[in-house]
């Protein structure tokens, strides 16, 4: 815990033996910064490097965007539309949709991985056919299609052609989980970020340049859900 500014900050501090230099990194999906040292630097020396950032960290940490645990009463987007988290412990058919609500039932402790495990199931559903679809066009499959909790990243395509995606995708607009399903199809031609990948994207999803700009501009904040 150090002292910047009167406020209280925590700063998980990591050694990497690989890291050239101090880092000092704001994880949105964190509410702790983190401080990664490269071999021989002392932590004091790392502590020093925070406080003299202390103003550029004070910042960033202030604009993170509020977090939204999983509990009654709170909003949840699906597909970018907002929808009241409610706890209705009578209920019994699990957790479903009705007008602007979603009903989670059972116990009250158990309401977050409730709700997640249905969120993960709408993300795939949302997201297979779609990745089968647009694989198809490049004469591909994939070979398996995962949903996970990514830290750090919307999706991954692995060399033997595993797809796997983030479950917050189902949190943003629908033309933006497109893209991102298009970007790691485009994987499977090409596995880098060079021209002829980003062509064969633009190909696969017409939303290839607002799905960008739009996760830019408000990815950070789907890492505050849960
Ligand atoms: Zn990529």
């Amino acid at each position: 815990m150090l002292i910047l500014d009167g406020q209280e900050v925590g700063v998980a501090v990591r050694r990497n033996n690989r890291a050239r230099r101090i880092a000092l990194r704001i994880d949105p999906a964190k509410e702790t910064p983190e401080l990664v040292l490269p071999p021989r630097t002392s932590e004091s020396e790392g502590l020093d490097f925070v406080r003299s950032r202390a103003g550029w960290l004070l910042d960033r940490l202030e604009a993170l965007p509020p977090r939204v645990p999983f509990r009654d009463g709170e909003i949840l987007p699906i597909f970018d539309e907002p929808y009241l988290i409610v706890h209705d412990a009578a209920a019994r058919r699990g957790v479903w949709i009705e007008d602007r609500k979603i009903i989670v039932s059972g116990r009250v402790e158990h309401l977050p991985r409730r709700l997640n495990d249905w969120l993960r199931r709408e993300a795939k559903a949302a997201i297979s056919p779609r990745a089968h679809a647009k694989a198809s066009v490049l004469e591909k499959r994939p070979t398996k299609i995962t949903i996970r909790d990514q830290k750090s990243r919307w999706g991954s395509c692995s060399t033997s052609g595993n797809l796997s995606f983030n479950w917050r995708l189902i949190l943003a607009p629908d033309t933006v989980l497109d893209y991102v399903v298009a970007h790691e199809v485009g994987h499977m031609a090409m596995p880098n970020h060079s021209p002829a990948f980003w062509k064969i994207v633009d190909r696969l999803s017409p939303h290839m340049r607002d799905g960008r700009a739009w996760l830019r501009k408000n990815g950070d904040r789907l890492f505050r859900y849960g």
